[in-house]
């Protein structure tokens, strides 16, 4: 589980008021020199900013124009400014925004290249509770000043906003004495007294916001090597501090050596005062529970530190799509996986979302992601794109493709960067030219769908000729795609593995093996970004809950009580969901629907032997005092159970079975079974609902691995499966 979320700069994507054009690598950013007052027990902000104009925004010959917008309750004292500053009607006053603008324009004569601007107010906008629907959603605000905390973005509008996006900065700060706070950047100074507390943070490279977080903080440090590590903690903690530096180093070693010189003088570990995942540059905002989950240090807190490269080292152009989380993904979560040998599942996993939550209404191309918030925009603009990313890896070889990446990221540092660039920076460096293949995957909608059939192998005079069909069966063009392919023969214990380039919609393969051949698998390690066949997927939890139309079934042969807390339970995931949730109860069925999602909920329920019979291959039945699975016996007063398995007569279509006897283990069932999506499988204990045991089906029916017919011999049998060869992970 990662809680990770770039924060974006919400303003350019929702609204679009700025259509500035991208600064050049030659050019000065805009420079801010800000002095900032906070006084969070009132939400006020003072500040004194002095803005240098970039050369190439003044007109060498007349007066210079501008025009900037700030916080509505920010009150600019005019007089106090050494230009001409007046405020405008905004014709945008009345669109929809996160927070109140005004707009000003100031006029600077010939020669002036900066001026004075004087303002203050208050900004409290209070956090604003999630989405239901996507477990993953965080609360928000746009910024506020409170006795809390402080958290200042772009999204706050507390520094004027210019038509360009980069900016450099140095920040002056004084809180009250016993807050500590963060910016991009450099720690220049600090300094306390008895009633204050100053710091001073400066970043020169062209940023995309300045943000300003502070609280009362303990504060870690530990230096080694050109980058510092700190960690800001709300509360005493030296041992959670102590494994977030290690870490820092750790990783930040790593992607030095992967990618390049990490870009920035710090990375710091910031608690925040509400639940958050979000990754700034050189800094990570993380909630005060995501803080201490033991995963994230292996998890989410790779994937920020990378977010130092991808997106806020080069930075995205949200206009023109976000490809920063996909490589992102690819790089830390995928990474992580590749390196403890589960490369392939978690590609699977990725797989399985986009079958399972995109559908042909959801879908859109990579290059209009901006940021997830439902399963399935996090399946296209993370799961898409990273293994985009993987198939130009598989297409270049590691070293190639590294080496693209570190051209990447030394050519676009500090700059935004889009889809196109990646595509001329990978034409360029890897001399072949990628047109097509981010034509289809990154500009197209949809994904291939591969079917296997006729796999035969026939005696030749020296060993065998296997043939086989390959057959591309979305709606549209054929895809053009490089496809793995292993080979199982009857005397190599290892299968033999190779790619084949596939553009039609029937490929027919033809190879010659010295011995039988006796298997084939099509992309057995879900290498190629394609819909999964149902067959390839385990029956799990996330079909019912990506379901358009799913059915729900509540038992009737059951106390008062419990009726009750299933019909609660129902009532949620109608609220929360996004498929609409059909209710029944059992008695008002006279057989299971065969075409249809359904969950069928209670051990009493009178359909659940029905789900018990299409898992008997699995080993699974039902006792009387309870469930028979995986060789244990779980008791039906004590364990709370979730099965899954493919509808018989319709494998796109799943029977989810949910059970317990306790009405406040179904309860707790309703709030947690959204965050256990991937599994085929699960029990929990007590009216907690500890979790003791849970996984997926294994896969015996994968339409694209076919035993391969033996012309010469119809009888001929064999079960040999050979190894397939695990991929070195691209980073030790
Ligand atoms: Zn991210």
């Amino acid at each position: 589980m990662a809680y990770t979320f770039r924060f974006i700069p919400y303003f350019l994507v929702l609204i679009g008021v700025f259509c500035s054009a991208v600064a050049l690598a030659s050019e000065q950013p805009l420079h801010h020199q800000l002095k900032v007052k906070l006084l969070p027990a009132t939400s006020e902000i003072q500040v004194e900013d002095r803005i240098h104009i970039p050369e190439h925004m003044l007109s060498q010959t007349t007066a210079t124009r501008l025009e900037f917008s700030l916080h509505a309750a920010l009150s600019v004292a005019v007089n106090k400014s050494d230009a001409n500053v007046t405020q405008l009607t905004d014709p945008m006053a009345n669109h929809a925004r996160l927070v109140p603008l005004k707009r000003y324009a100031v006029t600077l004569p010939v020669g002036q290249t900066s001026f004075l601007l004087t303002y203050n107010g208050q900004i409290h906008h209070a956090v604003r509770d999630p989405s239901l629907e996507y477990a993953r959603s965080f609360s928000y605000s746009p910024g506020l000043i409170a006795e809390e905390g402080v958290f200042l973005a772009s999204s706050t509008a507390w520094y004027p906003r210019f038509a360009e996006d980069m900016v450099s900065f140095h920040l002056d700060v004084r809180l009250p004495a016993g807050w500590d706070g963060v910016s991009q950047g450099k720690l220049l100074q600090e300094q306390s007294t008895a009633t204050i507390r100053h710091i001073v943070w400066e970043e020169k490279h062209p940023q995309d916001d300045i943000y300003l977080v502070a609280g009362r903080y303990q504060r870690y440090q530990q230096t080694t090597g050109p980058v510092a590590a700190y960690v800001y903690l709300r509360s005493a903690d030296e041992a959670l501090a102590q494994q977030y530096l290690d870490a820092t180093e750790r990783y930040i070693a790593m992607y030095n050596q992967l990618i390049g010189p990490y870009p920035y003088a710090k990375f710091a570990l910031v608690e925040n005062f509400w639940e958050t995942g979000y990754g700034m540059p050189s800094f990570t905002l993380l909630g005060p529970r995501v803080v201490r989950f033991p995963f994230i240090l292996h998890t989410s807190y790779p994937h920020e530190i990378l977010h130092n490269y991808w997106g806020n080292g080069v930075f995205v152009d949200y206009r023109k799509g976000n490809w920063s989380e996909g490589l992102t993904a690819y790089l830390a979560d995928h990474l992580v996986s590749e390196r403890e040998g589960k490369g392939v599942e978690y590609r699977r996993d990725v797989l399985q979302k986009y079958r399972d939550f995109v559908d042909k209404e959801k879908d859109f191309p990579i290059s209009q992601f901006t940021s997830r918030h439902s399963p399935s925009t996090e399946a296209i603009g993370y799961g898409k794109t990273m293994m985009m990313f993987h198939m130009l890896r598989q297409t270049l070889g590691d070293e190639e493709f590294t080496q693209v990446l570190r051209a990447f990221y030394q050519q676009y540092q500090f700059q935004q960067a889009t889809f196109d660039d990646l595509l001329i920076t990978f034409n360029a460096q890897a001399d072949q030219d990628f047109s097509t293949f981010f034509q289809q995957w990154v500009y197209q909608s949809g994904a291939p769908n591969l079917v296997l059939e006729s796999a035969q192998a026939t005696p030749k005079e020296q060993g065998y000729q296997l043939t086989a069909v390959i057959k591309q069966t979305q709606s549209g063009a054929p895809y053009l795609l490089n496809v793995p392919i292993a080979v199982h023969l009857a005397e190599e214990s290892a299968a033999r593995q190779m790619q084949i380039k596939i553009d039609q919609a029937i490929h027919q393969i033809t190879m010659d093996f010295p011995t039988r051949p006796v298997q084939i698998d099509i992309d057995p390690q879900f290498d190629v970004f394609r819909r999964l066949d149902s067959r390839e997927i385990p029956s799990a939890l996330s079909q019912g809950f990506g379901a358009e139309n799913p059915l729900l079934i509540l038992p009737t042969d059951v106390s008062e009580e419990l009726m009750q807390a299933y019909q609660t339970l129902a009532t949620y995931w109608q609220k929360t969901q996004t498929g609409s949730l059909e209710v029944v109860r059992d008695d008002q069925l006279q057989s299971l629907p065969a075409n249809r999602t359904i969950w069928i909920l209670g051990w009493q329920n009178k359909f659940s032997q029905q789900l018990m019979n299409s898992l008997a291959e699995q080993g699974v039945a039902k006792t009387a005092e309870g469930l028979q699975l995986n060789g244990e016996h779980w008791q039906q007063n004590k364990h709370a159970v979730v099965l899954t398995a493919r509808q018989p007569a319709d494998p796109d279509q799943t029977l989810l079975w949910v059970a317990a006897d306790q009405s406040a283990a179904i309860t707790a069932l309703a709030r947690k079974l959204p965050h256990y999506r991937k599994y085929s499988y699960l029990v929990f204990e007590g009216n907690e609902l500890n979790n003791v045991h849970k996984g997926q089906w294994s896969i015996t029916h994968s339409p694209l691995t076919q035993r391969i017919t033996q012309t010469d011999d119809t009888d001929f049998i064999s079960d040999h499966v050979g190894t397939l060869s695990p991929r070195r992970a691209l980073a030790k």
